[in-house]
This record gives structure tokens, C-alpha cells and sequence, in this order.
């Protein structure tokens, strides 16, 4: 018999213990929770099982993802007039519910509005007017410039060393930008991607490099249906498969000049700004991400018997559901705070979204290890969605940044702040 004196269990929402959800916060939780589990997930298991070659081909599964995706009218502009704390906070509760659905066509969602969430922040109508409807992707690294597309200081490089230029460079001459050479096999999209944000590496008459051995940098909107522009294959990879990643060749691809969006000048600002907003994404989908490997261990210690028990109502599997819970909350509240420090802050930072993103994904590495292991044998086996998930967490320990440079980067940011600004000596 219960005692009626029990202290009441506390009061949970789908996404655990958030206590302060507006109705319409929740509303849209709700909404995107059927969506990531009606028509997500399953389209998610059918693309990671296919053929990179044809998993992304005109009707196939990718495409009714996005087609439904639109339907929800849940583009970059859609938190546009919200306050940005606001905003913050919706992006993080949207991001969260799709990754939990699939943290693939998560990426392909978020990768995919980078040009217009761009567009829109310079306020250009016709980029704009070029962006809308069309899948994006962001070109950045290259075969030869991976993790050094995310330095932005000169003395974070090794001594006497230059900036790297990478493989794919603009030219400004006139009222024109010209492209040539190729992007990694990793951009997200590029197989199929309608429009391109570029972030690399330019010349606007003077070289690539400033007197500190520095690149000078661009943004700039391309549509990929021009001359001169071609695609490699679909990548196949162990991760992240229902996300189509692959190059975008440029061979004397020209835009006229009023496409860029940030030039010499002004650059690594919006080249900054475009990366913590990635970060920010990247911090919400491996709370998703986490919180679905966790839910998948706590329904089967409900299900699976042994010592005599539900695997639930021994100690030991409380004391490991409590520590890899205990994980998810931190995650979320990691991705909330840098998200929140990010939109609303008047100078922002990469590197401290970078902190979060790093921390977000080394602890869902760990979230999604222990679930796995927590399942036994069958964790293991294509039975359970358990597998897919260690694969697509992997894959978010590098991808927008290899975790443990995103680590030194805030550390760099540590020392400047107080060398240069005296924080940390009050
Ligand atoms: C799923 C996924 C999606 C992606 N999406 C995109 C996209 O949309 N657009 C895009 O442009 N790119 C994308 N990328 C590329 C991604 O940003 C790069 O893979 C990442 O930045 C690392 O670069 P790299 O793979 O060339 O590794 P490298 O830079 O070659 O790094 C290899 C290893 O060396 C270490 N290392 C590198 N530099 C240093 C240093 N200075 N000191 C010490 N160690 C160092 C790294 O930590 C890493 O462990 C994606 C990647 C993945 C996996």
C-alpha cells in the first residue's frame, strides 16, 4: 500500500525535466514530435539502408522528407519579429524534436537554409528571391583546408606558417566573382543542393594573403544550376547516411559582385557569425540525438528480464539510467545556454559555440555508448535503431569542427580574454 505521505513524482514534458514551456513552445514540441516520429524516423531507417548512389535520386525518400519538411513551413525565416531569447529558445525546442526523428535529415534541413538565413541577414531582396525554395548547402572545406577554415587567429597557426588557401578560391575582378577548383566530399547536399553559400578563401586584386601570412575570405550566394558547375557521387559512409555529402566542382563558375555577402572587410565577421549559428544547430541536434539513444535504453530495461528482474528494477541499471539521464540534461543545457549567449549577447563568439558543440557531442558520444551497451547483445543488431544512432553520433564528433580543436579554439579564447581584457583577475 502507498504511504499518502509519498512525495509525488515531479512533473516531466516530452523533453524531461523543462518545466517552463509556453503553450506554444509546446505546441510546437508536440507537432514536431509527430512529425520526427511519423515521418522522420521512418524515412531515416529507409535512407541509411540504401545505396548512396540512389538514396538521393529525383522521388526518392530524401525528397519526401523535404517535401514535407516545407509543408511545416519551418524555414530560417520562421522565427523571424520573435524576441531573440525567444527565438533561442524555440530554435533549440524545433532542432531537438527533428534530431530525435533523424539527426541526418536534420543536418540536411539545417544545411539547407544556410544560404537563405544568410540572405536574409544582409537584407539583399534578390538573394532572397534566389534562395527561396531551394535546397542549400555551405561550402567550406576542401581536400586540402578541413579544420583550417575554422582558425581565426594568426597566432593559433604553427610558428612561420601561412594561411591556407585551400583548393577552391573566388576572384573579384569588376562587378564580377569568379570560382574555380572544388569543395571536400563533405558538404552536406552538395550532391543535390540548388543554391550554394561559399565561405572561402578570395583575392580582391592584391593576392589571398594580408602582410600576417592571412587569408583574406568571402561569402557569397551561388544557384548550382549555372555553366561551369558540377557534382561528385553521393559519399557512402558509416553516418549520417540519410544525409547526401559530396563535392561541388567550379570551373570558371562566374556571379555578379552584388551576390556577395561579406567581402575583405567585413568577412570574418559573417563568416563568424554564419559558424556559431551552425554550432548553435549542431549543439541542439546532439541533444536530440542524445535523448532518442536514452529513450531506446529505458523502454528496453522495461522489456528485458534477467537476475530474476525487469533489468529496470535492479540497482545497478538505475544507478547507469541515472548517470546517462543525468548526460541528456547536461547536453540540453549546454545547447540552450550557448544558443541563448549566442542570439542575444551584442558580441557573440565561434569559439564559445564551438565549446558547446564540442561538449554537446563528446557527451553524446558517451550518452549513446552506454545506452548501446546497456542493451546487451541486441544493441548491436539492425533490430533496434540503437546501432544507427552510434553511427550518426560518430560522425558529429568532426563534422562542423573535429571536437577536440573546437577545445583548443575556446581555450585560445580563454587566454586572449584574459590577457587582453583582464578577465579572470578580479
Ligand atoms: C557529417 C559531416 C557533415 C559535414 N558538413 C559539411 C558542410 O556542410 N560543409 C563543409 O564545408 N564541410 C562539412 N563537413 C566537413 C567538416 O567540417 C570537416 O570534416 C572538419 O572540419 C574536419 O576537417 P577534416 O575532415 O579535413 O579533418 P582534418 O582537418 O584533416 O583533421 C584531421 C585530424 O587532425 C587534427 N588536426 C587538424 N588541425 C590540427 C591542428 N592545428 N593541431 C592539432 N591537430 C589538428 C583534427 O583534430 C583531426 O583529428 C562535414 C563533415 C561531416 C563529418
Amino acid at each position: 500500500m502507498k504511504s499518502h505521505r509519498e512525495v509525488p513524482l515531479p512533473t516531466v514534458g516530452l523533453s524531461g525535466f523543462d518545466a517552463s514551456l509556453s503553450e506554444e513552445e509546446q505546441g510546437a514540441q508536440q507537432g514536431m514530435h509527430r512529425f520526427a516520429r511519423e515521418v522522420m524516423r521512418p524515412i531515416g531507417r529507409e535512407l541509411d539502408r540504401m545505396p548512396a548512389e540512389q538514396a538521393y535520386l529525383p522521388g526518392s525518400p530524401f525528397w519526401r522528407f523535404h517535401g514535407e519538411m516545407m509543408k511545416l513551413g519551418m524555414g530560417p525565416d520562421a522565427m523571424m519579429g520573435m524576441p531573440p531569447d525567444l527565438a533561442a529558445r524555440m530554435e533549440g525546442i524545433v532542432v531537438e524534436e527533428l534530431a530525435w526523428g533523424d539527426a541526418g535529415l536534420a543536418v540536411s534541413a539545417g544545411a539547407g537554409g544556410m544560404p537563405m538565413l544568410m540572405a536574409m541577414a544582409s537584407g539583399q531582396q534578390e538573394l532572397i528571391d534566389l534562395c527561396a525554395g531551394k535546397l542549400g548547402c555551405w561550402c567550406a572545406t576542401q581536400p586540402d583546408r578541413g579544420s583550417d577554415g575554422l582558425t581565426l587567429y594568426p597566432e593559433e597557426r604553427f610558428p612561420g606558417s601561412k594561411g591556407n588557401k585551400g583548393n577552391l578560391q573566388a576572384t573579384f575582378i569588376a562587378d564580377e566573382v569568379i570560382f574555380n577548383g572544388q569543395t571536400s566530399a563533405w558538404v552536406s547536399n552538395g550532391p543535390v543542393a540548388q543554391v550554394a553559400l561559399m565561405d572561402i578563401v578570395a583575392d580582391y586584386g592584391q593576392g589571398f594573403f594580408d602582410e600576417q601570412g592571412s587569408t583574406y575570405g568571402c561569402n557569397v550566394i551561388v544557384p548550382l544550376d549555372i555553366k561551369g558547375v558540377s557534382r561528385g557521387k553521393p559519399l557512402e559512409k558509416i553516418g549520417k547516411r540519410p544525409l547526401p555529402q559530396g563535392e561541388v566542382f567550379f570551373d570558371n563558375v562566374r556571379v555578379p559582385r552584388r551576390f556577395a555577402i561579406a567581402t575583405r572587410d567585413d568577412y570574418e565577421l559573417k563568416h563568424g557569425h554564419a559558424w556559431a549559428n551552425a554550432g548553435t544547430a549542431m549543439s541542439h541536434i546532439a541533444t536530440g540525438l542524445a535523448r532518442a539513444a536514452f529513450e531506446s535504453a529505458l523502454a528496453y530495461v522495461h522489456e528485458r528480464r534477467q537476475g530474476g528482474a525487469l533489468l529496470a528494477q535492479l540497482q545497478l541499471t538505475q544507478y547507469r539510467l541515472g548517470g546517462i539521464g543525468t548526460k541528456v540534461e547536461a547536453i540540453r543545457a549546454m545547447a540552450r545556454h550557448v544558443a541563448h549567449y549566442t542570439k542575444t549577447s551584442p558580441q557573440a563568439h565561434p569559439y564559445f559555440t564551438a565549446a558547446g558543440k564540442a561538449f554537446c557531442c563528446t557527451e553524446l558520444m558517451n550518452v549513446v555508448r552506454e545506452s548501446l551497451h546497456l542493451m546487451g547483445g541486441v544493441g548491436l543488431t539492425r533490430e533496434f535503431p540503437i546501432e544507427k544512432m552510434l553511427r550518426d553520433a560518430q560522425a558529429m564528433q568532426i563534422e562542423d569542427g573535429e571536437n577536440h580543436l573546437l577545445q583548443m579554439h575556446y581555450g585560445h579564447l580563454l587566454s586572449r580574454l584574459h590577457q587582453q581584457d583582464g578577465w579572470g583577475r578580479a
